[in-house]
C-alpha cells in the first residue's frame, strides 16, 4: 500500500512476491505445484494436448452430451433469443424462461416438489448448507466429502464433525455424542465420491438421520443419470457440468426449502443468474438422458469392463481410481500413458489424502469397448501389476 514513507508501496508488493514465490516452490518442491495446460476436446473423447491427440479418461461428461448436436442447437436457440448472459442476479431480471423450464423438469426427474438452479454446484452447496444451518446447529461430513461440502459447514458457523468415510457405526457415535447438544443437524454425504468412484450408503444414512431427528443432503454430482435408482434424500444437490453436459448447480427439495433457499441462500441470492443457454443445454441433455436409459447406463458398463481386465474391485460408479501413493509417481504414470495417447491425469493431495495419489479414471458413454481394452492394456504394460494390490495401499 502506498504511504507518505513509502509512495509507491514497493517494499508490500516485494513481500507479497516473496510469499508467493516461496510458496510455489515448496509447492514445486513436493510434485504438488498446478499448472493450467490447454486442452481442446473435440467429439469421441478426443482431446488434444501439447499438440497431440489423445482418448481422453479425465472429463465427466459421463454420457458426452456437452458435444451432442441436440444440446448445441439448443444452446444456440437460446443464445439466438435470450442473449449470452442473464444480465442480472436470479432475483432481480435474471431468471429467463430457461431456468424455469430446467427447474420444473430437474424436480420431475428426481420426484420432489421443486427445484432451484445455482451458478455452480460449488456454490450451490456453500449457499444450501449455509443457509440451512447455523451456529446453534450440528453439521457432520463425510471425511470424502467435496470441498464445497466443508466450505459451507465452515461457512455456516455450525460445530462441523467428520465422520469415517462411508461409516455408518462412527456417524451413529457422532450423533449419539453430540445431536441433543444442537438445535438441528444435518448430515453431508455424496451418492457417488468424486475421487473414490466409490458409492454413498444413502438408505441406511437416511435411516440413522430419522433416527436422530437429523436431516440429509445428498451431493449427487457424479451420480446423476449414470448409476439407476437409488433411495432420494431430502435435500438433493448436484451438478450441471458432468452428466448434463453444461455448467451450473441444483437443489431439489421440497416447496418450502426451496423458497427458504431463494430467499437466504447468499450465494444464490447475491450472484449473477446462470446464463439461459447453459440451462437451455442442460434442460436439453436431461431430456435425453431420460429418453434413452441404455445409453446412461454405458459409462458404468465400461467402467466394469475396465476394472474386470485389471483385476480391481468392480467398478461402483464411472469412476475408477488407480491408487499410486507418491504424487511424483502418479505424474510418472500419467506422463507415460499420455506418451502412449491416453490422458488420464494425475490426482494430487490436497484434493485427496496426503499419500493416496492416484489415477483417475473416468468413463463416458462416447468411449468405445476396444478404447477401455487398449487403456487396461496400457495401465498393464507400464507395470500396474508390480503395485501393491489396491486395498493395500493406505488411505
Ligand atoms: N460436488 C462434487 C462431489 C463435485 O465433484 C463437484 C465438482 N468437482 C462439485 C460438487 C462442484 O460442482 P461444480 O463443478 O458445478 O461447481
Amino acid at each position: 500500500m502506498s504511504s507518505p514513507d513509502n509512495p509507491s508501496g514497493r517494499a508490500g508488493a516485494s513481500s507479497l512476491e516473496t510469499f508467493a514465490r516461496d510458496h510455489l516452490v515448496r509447492l514445486g518442491e513436493t510434485s504438488l505445484r498446478r499448472h493450467l495446460i490447454p486442452t481442446v476436446r473435440g467429439p469421441h473423447s478426443v482431446a488434444a494436448r501439447h499438440g497431440r491427440s489423445l482418448v481422453s479418461f479425465s472429463c465427466n461428461d459421463y454420457l458426452g452430451l456437452s458435444q451432442d448436436p441436440r444440446v448445441i442447437a439448443a444452446v444456440q436457440a437460446a443464445t439466438a433469443l435470450y442473449g449470452t448472459g442473464a444480465g442480472a442476479s436470479r432475483l432481480v431480471t435474471g431468471s429467463h424462461p430457461p431456468l424455469a423450464a430446467l427447474e420444473e423438469r430437474l424436480a420431475a426427474h428426481k420426484g420432489t416438489e421443486a427445484a432451484l438452479v445455482f451458478g455452480s454446484g460449488y456454490l450451490a452447496n456453500l449457499g444450501i448448507v449455509s443457509g440451512l444451518a447455523g451456529p446453534r446447529d450440528l453439521i457432520l461430513v463425510d471425511a470424502l466429502g467435496h470441498s464445497c461440502l466443508w466450505a459451507g459447514a465452515r461457512l455456516s458457523g455450525a460445530k462441523v464433525v467428520r465422520f469415517a468415510h462411508n461409516d455408518l457405526g462412527d456417524l451413529e457415535g457422532q450423533l449419539a455424542k453430540y445431536r441433543s447438544r444442537h438445535q438441528h443437524a444435518l448430515i453431508l454425504t455424496e451418492r457417488v465420491f468424486s475421487m473414490d468412484g466409490d458409492r454413498g450408503p444413502i438408505a441406511d444414512i437416511l435411516c440413522l438421520a430419522e433416527a436422530h431427528d437429523a436431516w440429509t443432503l445428498v451431493d449427487d454430482a457424479h451420480g446423476l443419470g449414470v448409476i439407476g435408482k437409488d433411495a432420494r434424500a431430502p435435500l438433493e444437490m448436484g451438478t450441471l457440468s458432468k452428466a448434463l453436459g453444461s455448467y451450473g448447480g441444483y437443489l431439489c427439495a421440497s416447496r418450502a426449502v426451496v423458497d427458504l433457499m431463494t430467499s437466504r441462500a447468499r450465494s444464490f441470492v447475491y450472484t449473477t443468474g446462470l446464463p439461459p443457454a447453459s440451462a437451455a443445454a442442460a434442460l436439453a441433455a436431461l431430456e435425453i438422458m431420460e429418453a434413452e436409459p441404455d445409453f446412461a447406463a454405458r459409462p458404468l458398463a465400461l467402467a466394469r469392463r475396465f476394472t474386470a481386465r485389471l483385476g480391481l474391485p468392480e467398478a461402483q460408479s464411472p469412476i475408477v481410481p488407480i491408487l499410486i501413493g507418491e504424487a511424483e509417481a502418479a505424474l510418472a504414470l500419467s506422463a507415460a500413458l499420455e506418451e502412449r495417447g491416453y490422458l488420464v491425469v494425475a490426482i494430487r493431495p490436497p484434493t485427496v489424502p496426503a499419500g493416496t495419489a492416484r489415477l483417475r479414471v473416468a468413463f463416458s458413454a462416447a468411449h468405445t469397448e476396444a478404447q477401455v481394452d487398449a487403456l487396461a492394456e496400457a495401465v498393464r504394460a507400464l507395470g500396474f501389476e508390480t503395485l501393491p494390490p489396491q486395498r493395500e495401499r493406505v488411505r
